[in-house]
Order: structure tokens, then sequence, then C-alpha cells
């Protein structure tokens, strides 16, 4: 083999060595493949208007959906809270899913244990995994606090987490007064945007639920972030703009710590987070918002039910939909947005217009949590770009007519569609049969990009080919620049390679854009 220890090849030119090529066609032999020439005819079939209309009409099948199940939207939801240690009640293999989706984007660890079902539970339930269990985590790892989510499998036994966990502390588990809220997170319905609002949900009611403060005792605005990939550059972006302003806020959830830990010579498992005094102060907030509407419904009516004022946006990226949060808050705080903040508005808008003659017209694919759709559709529509296809497997009707309003009231939407519950499949489809200029989503759209040629940019969570992305804010007119070169680093490279052939087309391969 030509793998040794003088000489350690990377699984990339490894897999080139001859052993491995020999390998691989006799495992092609072996599986009776289709030929070169079989698999292209087909793949080509596949690139029509005749395929579009067989996909589109798929019922019973769903293929590359762009989304996750809910636990995992409760184990990013847990990594917000101080000392908070995420528990999913269920399989082990699940909760190693959550983790490394986590950690591979974040490239950072991600902390959380799981109950360790197997069969007999799945069969007698699962109340003793959770009495030994909690025990375990308690007497490990130390925690403030046990947030606990389900898997499939408990949910279709049918586990009564509130049951369990009151057993779990009756039996020494955890002392009776440790703060374990928890979450029915169940994966066959909705997806981890779901998983995250009933796992915010949880953790409020479980802190509000006997608490005497009374809603608008504080100035206090508390803030739901929403499932964000961008959470270590937008929270604290957004707590820089709010500090500006001199708001008092509390985040319901602050990852961007735990999801940043510097290397120091300290390992931490717990790192930041929204406090357990912060959470039971925020019940006197004068209003709870929410930077994500479909993230945070169920969050919203429940702080709605305790007599708070409530607000969601479409995560404000780009000018207008920064413009009214900022506005949103100052009607809220009647604390005023400074001149630090105009200017920088002022700023995005300049940037925007010296790249308008590059930006004006390009048509665009976006894909992604309904929220993400939504606010780069509108940011591309301040581009005077075209949104054409935006596509979202967990979007639903209401998120579609949303979008339709959006598109009707831009001249550059007229020809955009939104489409709820589909999944990247579809978006192949459509890719062959109507192209764009650019596709914006996640790693995900990878495979779209070598088959359909799209250019893809990187813009939200899971980014796990690329680097440190989540690093630097995507929201606020800070995050729109950010956006804004993005987009056009990409638009740029193109132009390069498109113009570089020499003597052909390199009479516009120019040093200045
Ligand atoms: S869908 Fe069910 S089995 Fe799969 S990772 Fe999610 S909880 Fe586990």
């Amino acid at each position: 083999m030509p793998q040794s220890v003088e000489k350690i090849l990377d699984h990339g030119p490894l897999f080139r060595e001859p052993e491995y090529q020999e390998m691989f066609a006799r495992k092609k032999a072996c599986d009776g493949a289709a030929s070169i020439d079989a698999t292209a005819l087909q793949s080509e079939y596949t690139r029509g208007w005749d395929y579009r209309e067989k996909n589109f009409a798929r019922e019973a099948l769903v293929i590359n959906p762009a989304k996750a199940c809910q636990p995992l939207g409760a184990v990013f939801a847990a990594a917000g809270f101080e000392k908070t240690m995420s528990f999913v009640h269920g399989s082990q293999g699940c909760a190693a899913y959550f983790r490394s989706h986590l950690s591979r984007h974040f490239k950072e660890p991600c902390t959380a244990v799981s109950s360790s079902m197997t069969e007999d539970a799945a069969v007698f339930g699962g109340l003793n995994n959770m009495i030994d269990g909690l025990a375990n985590c308690y007497s490990l790892y130390q925690p403030k606090m046990i947030a606990v989510s389900t898997t499939c499998m408990a949910e279709v036994i049918g586990d009564d987490l509130h049951g369990f966990i009151g057993n779990a502390k009756a039996k020494g588990s955890v002392p009776e007064d440790f703060d374990v809220p928890f979450a029915h997170t169940p994966s066959f319905v909705g997806s981890h945007i779901d998983g995250y609002d009933n796992a915010i949900r949880g953790i409020l009611e479980h802190f509000w639920k006997d608490n005497p403060a009374s809603a608008g005792s504080s100035e206090t605005i508390n803030i739901v972030p929403g499932f964000d990939g961008f959470c270590v550059g937008n929270n604290r972006e957004l707590g820089r703009m709010l500090g500006l302003m001199g708001v008092s806020y509390t985040f319901i959830g602050d990852a961007a710590d735990q999801f940043d830990t510097p290397s120091d010579g300290e390992y931490r498992m717990y790192d930041g987070g929204t406090t357990i005094d912060e959470l039971k102060a925020a019940k006197g907030a004068k209003a709870t918002v929410a930077l994500q509407h479909w993230n945070s419904r169920k969050t919203l009516e429940y702080a709605a039910s305790v007599g708070q004022e409530t607000a969601s946006f479409n995560y404000p990226l780009g000018v207008k939909a920064t413009d009214d949060l900022l506005m949103k808050v100052s009607a809220l705080s009647g604390k005023a947005i400074p001149e630090a903040l105009r200017l920088e508005r002022g700023r995005l808008v300049d940037a925007m217009a010296d790249s308008q003659a590059y930006l004006h017209g390009k048509r665009y694919a976006i894909f992604g949590d309904p929220d993400f759709v939504k606010a780069m559709a509108r940011f591309i529509l301040e581009t005077g770009g075209e949104p054409v296809h935006c596509l979202s497997t967990n979007g639903g009707k209401e998120w579609a007519e949303d979008m339709q309003k959006l598109f009707d009231g831009s001249p550059f939407g007229k020809d955009c569609k939104a489409y709820a519950q589909k999944d990247l499949w579809h978006l192949r489809s459509l890719l062959f049969t109507e192209p764009v200029d650019f596709l914006i989503g996640n790693s995900h759209g990878k495979y779209l990009e070598r088959d359909t040629g799209t250019p893809l940019i990187r813009l939200t969570f899971p980014i796990f080919d690329r680097h440190h992305h989540h690093r630097f804010p995507v929201i606020g007119y800070q995050g729109g620049l950010r956006v804004l070169t993005t987009i056009l680093d990409k638009l740029f490279d193109k132009l390069d390679a498109e113009t570089n052939i020499a003597g052909e087309t390199d009479i516009s391969f120019d040093l200045t854009r």
C-alpha cells in the first residue's frame, strides 16, 4: 500500500493511488453499477422540463432535505445558557450526530450527553435510563442546569419527560431543586428550528412558571436570537449595536462564547451563556423580541401569555431589515438610534451603490431556513438582484405567502417564486431548467454547484467545508457589508474565470473592476 510512516498521504491523493483505483474498479464490477454512458444518459434526462414535472409531482419521498431534526435545535438552544448540559433522552447515535453536526460547523467541541436508550428501553420505556443518566451527568459534568430533549425513539414509545424527571429527582439522581427544564422534540414533525423553539419555551416555562416577577417591571428587553449558525459573530454584533443605543437587554440563549472558546491552555466545557439569574429576571422584561419569527413562534406565544409585548423579525440582514429592528428597539426602550449607527447605515448604502453596476439584474437561487431565505431574498432585492428560486424545506404555506408579498413589493421580484417544503433535488431541477447566476445556501449546496455549474455562496448553517465564517456577523449594517463583500468576491471570481482565456476572452480580464 502507498501509505507509510515516511509518506503519509491525505485521502485526496491516497485514493488516487493505483491500489485504490483497482479496488474501486473491482467494487464497481461487483456492485453491478451502470456503465458511464448509461449514467450520463440518465443524468442528461434528469436535467429537462419533463423530469422537472415528474420531480415536482413526487409526494411520498424526500431527497436531500435542507433541514435537520428537532433535537439538534434543542441541543443548540441549550448551548446558550450558563454551565448547561444538554441531555438527549434517546439513542446515543443521535446525540453523536447532533454534536458532530455542530462541531463540524463551529470547529469547536459541542457538549451533550444521552440517556443511551437501546432495545430494552425501546420496549419497556426509558425511565431507568433517565434515572441513571441524570445522576451520571450531574456528578460527572457538574452543570448548573441540565436541559432535556427527546429523540424519535423516546417519542415513539411516548416517554413522559415531566414524570420521568420527577421520578429521577425522587430517586436522588439530582437534588429536588436542581434545574432540569425539558422539551419534547419529536423528530418526525417539524425541524431543528421547531426543536429550538420548543427548548427555549421549555426553559422559559421552567423559570417563569412560579416566578412572581411581573412583565414590564424592568426596562430590559429580551432578545431571542433563534437557531443561528452565525451566532458567534451575530450576537456580539447585536450586543454592540444595543450597547451603542444604551439599551438594557438579555439574550434568551447566547451560544457565542460556548462555540468560540479561546486556545489559552484551559479547556472550557462550558463558557458564557445566559445565567440562571438573568433568566429568572427576564420574566420582568417589558418585551421579548425574536430575531427569527419562524424559529420562535411558541416562545413568543408564551412571552405574550405572561404579559410581555412581543415582536419578531426575519433575521435582520440588510438595510431595511436592520432599520426595522433598530426602530422597534428604539420605540420599545425609548432610546434614540445614535449617530454612529446612522453613519454605519450610510456606509452600507454607499458600498451597495459603488457595486451597483455589477449587482443589478443578477439572478439567484436561495435555500435554507425560512427566516434566512427571506432575509437573503430581501437583501438581494435591495441590491437590484432577483431572488428567482427561494426554497425552504422547513418553510410552510404561510411562509410562501409571506415571501410572495416580499416579491410583489419590488420591481425585481416579478419572476421570483418561493418553494415551501421542497428539497435540494427539487432545487436541482430548478437550476437546470431555469438557470441563475448564483446559489446562496450552506455546504450541502456544493453538490448542486458541481452538478449544475452554479457558483455557491455559503452564508448559512451548516458550513462544514469552509472555516470561520460564523465568527463574523451577517446581521446589522456591518453584517450587511460582509454579506455584500462575500457575494461580490464570488461574482468577481466568476467574472475573472470567464475572461481569462489568453487571446480569446482576456480582453476583459481587467485589473480594475
Ligand atoms: S431523526 Fe430521529 S433517529 Fe435520526 S437523528 Fe433525529 S432523533 Fe435521531
